[in-house]
């Protein structure tokens, strides 16, 4: 049997006083497509950066691909992290490079200093630029400057440097928070086609609950740092969902 692509044994992540995740316990399979929901400061973001090695827990165990990050040296952490892709919600492109740069820098986990500066003057690998390019809906824009683009273009390039990083897992922290509403059904629809197509493990934080369902099929809910359910999505509850962002009435 392979071991599960994420395991974390109560884990709590500290931000000095301040408990941003509570005792966390989960594991996410290969394949698996899992929506991480709850509101604003639920720990969301928490969590994903522990999933892509860039955040050490507090307290409990985190196993990514099997390994332990807090064991392993600087090398071999960064031979781990080049396997867990992850897409931000504002993009993280550099604006006034071309396309082809920024969808190039999936390529730099793996490229030594010197290639990585050679391909700014020259643009290195335009074949695989391009078919990433290509299977994210937007192949013309390869020479294009990157700011020239609209926000969901702009997270198609994000999602085409990931492809060329070419990882096991994608990491999308609100993919589609700062992309039109129209668009947005098309982000998650190429997201969620991507990983089947190319047999990716998806785990996704979602402030649209409409789209959990429709294109997760497991669903985690946060609140205040503690996971409140884990389940299939067809057994979570518009009850359970409204628990989640009930507003506290010290809140309110
Ligand atoms: P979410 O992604 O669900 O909005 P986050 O994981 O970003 O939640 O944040 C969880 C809580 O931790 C929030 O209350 C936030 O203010 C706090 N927090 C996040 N990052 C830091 C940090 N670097 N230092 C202090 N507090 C932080």
């Amino acid at each position: 049997m392979t071991d599960p692509i994420f395991e974390l044994h109560k884990v709590t992540v500290r931000y000095g006083s301040f408990t941003a995740l509570s005792e966390v316990s989960l594991q996410v399979k290969a394949g698996e497509r899992v929506a991480l929901i709850g509101p604003s400061g639920a720990g969301k973001s928490t969590l994903l950066s522990l999933l892509n090695g860039s955040l050490a827990p507090s307290e409990g165990q985190v196993r990514l691909l099997g390994e332990d990050p807090t064991r392993l040296s600087v090398r071999a952490l960064r031979r781990i992290q080049r396997q867990i892709g992850t897409v931000y919600q504002q993009f993280h492109l550099v604006p006034n490079l071309s396309v082809i740069h920024n969808v190039n820098a999936g390529h730099l986990g793996r490229w030594s200093l010197a290639r990585a500066m050679l391909s700014l003057i020259v643009p290195l690998e335009r074949q695989s630029a391009a078919r990433a390019l290509a299977d994210v809906g937007i192949a013309d824009k390869l020479y294009a400057r990157t700011d020239t683009l609209s926000g969901g273009q702009q997270q198609r390039v994000a999602i085409a440097r990931v492809l060329v990083q070419d990882p096991v897992v994608i990491l999308a922290d609100e993919p589609i928070s700062s992309v039109d509403p129209e668009r947005s059904r098309e982000i998650m629809t190429l997201l969620r086609e991507l990983c089947d197509r190319f047999n990716k493990t998806l785990v996704v934080s979602l402030h649209a609950i409409e789209y959990a369902y429709s294109h997760c099929e497991r669903m985690i809910g946060l609140r205040a740092g503690h996971v409140m359910f884990d389940l299939p999505a067809g057994q979570v509850t518009p009850g359970m969902v409204e628990a989640l962002y009930r507003i506290r009435k010290a809140e309110a």
